[in-house]
């Protein structure tokens, strides 16, 4: 029974078992690697080992790619079987090999490929990879890049400096206790959450939002020309009619609801009114304009 183990020996246990696990993965390449030779997938009816891994063996896409990758190392280079054994090198580091030299095909030696699996053995797979891209000299990308995806997700993908990511890091640290994973999505709107919070105060009491929502039902935006009301009922947010920062209250009667898309543009309406306020005086200026804005609504 696992429950009735000491921790001396539920320690040796697991250490004993990821030393198992590390000899059966070795053992899986190695097979992987004869079925790749032997086009084994073709038996089967697949046109790739891919295919034959995820529909035949059950593995997962992404496990399946790193068996592959590793499989395809191990047959440049078989001293890597023991490496993959001993845990001198795991599954997330023959996958950045493979991936640097497919980006490098043309250039990179067999001799190449050889040393840097050597280098790399009891690195972390960060410091493989700084390694590896200087060996290999990669292109630093520098362009930010967005995608949209089929779920309204977003992909990021973008370059930190070592400064700014070692300080994301230490606010990982400092917050793991809160999030409880790694997950930078988490951590970015855990910290955004914090941040808005501090600025914005906080927010009114869900009873008070749950009134505001029956009484107004749909979004309450007005069109500046015609005074249509927008009326959408999608996303829809609480707004603060006189903003907090010049003083709005959580009160009923100063909140109303806005769809996402007009609450987001009232949103970057007053980010600007305060941007050129806060250069004059912030509470005459500011408090003007909030007024004025107030005889739309
Ligand atoms: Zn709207």
């Amino acid at each position: 029974m696992i429950s009735k183990l000491n921790n001396k020996e539920l320690d040796q246990k697991i250490k004993s078992l990821a030393r198992a696990e590390n000899r059966l993965l070795a053992l899986v390449i190695e097979h992987i690697k004869e079925a790749d030779r032997r086009k084994l997938y073709l038996d089967f009816n697949y046109p790739n080992l891919y295919d034959y891994l995820v529909k035949e063996c059950g593995y997962p896409g992404g496990s399946a790619q790193r068996r592959i990758d590793a499989a395809r190392l191990l047959a440049i280079e078989p001293k890597l079987k023991a490496k993959i054994e001993s845990g001198e090198i795991n599954l997330s580091q023959t996958t950045l090999l493979q991936k640097a030299f497919r980006e490098k095909s043309q250039t990179v030696t067999l001799e190449q490929k050889r040393s840097l699996i050597a280098k790399i053995s009891d690195m972390t797979v960060n410091e493989s990879q700084v390694l590896i891209s200087k060996e290999l000299n990669l292109e630093i990308r520098q362009q930010t890049k967005v995608t949209h995806q089929k779920d309204e997700s977003i992909r990021l993908e973008f370059t930190l400096t070592k400064e700014q990511w070692e300080s994301l890091q230490k606010a990982k640290d400092l917050a793991s206790n809160a999030t409880q994973t790694n997950d930078l999505g988490v951590l970015i709107k855990y910290l955004s959450d914090k941040f808005i919070k501090q600025k914005e105060g906080p927010t009114a009491t869900v009873a008070v939002k749950k009134q505001v929502l029956q009484r107004d039902q749909c979004c309450q935006y007005k069109d500046h020309k015609t005074q249509r009301l927008c009326g959408s009922r999608w996303n829809l947010h609480i707004d603060h009619i006189k903003p907090k920062w010049v003083g709005g209250t959580d009160d009923i009667d100063n909140l109303r609801v806005l769809c996402q898309k007009h609450n987001y543009e009232r949103y970057r309406e007053q980010a600007g009114i305060k941007m050129v306020s806060s250069k004059i005086d912030d509470k005459i200026i500011g408090g003007r304009l909030i007024q004025a804005d107030c005889t739309h609504t």
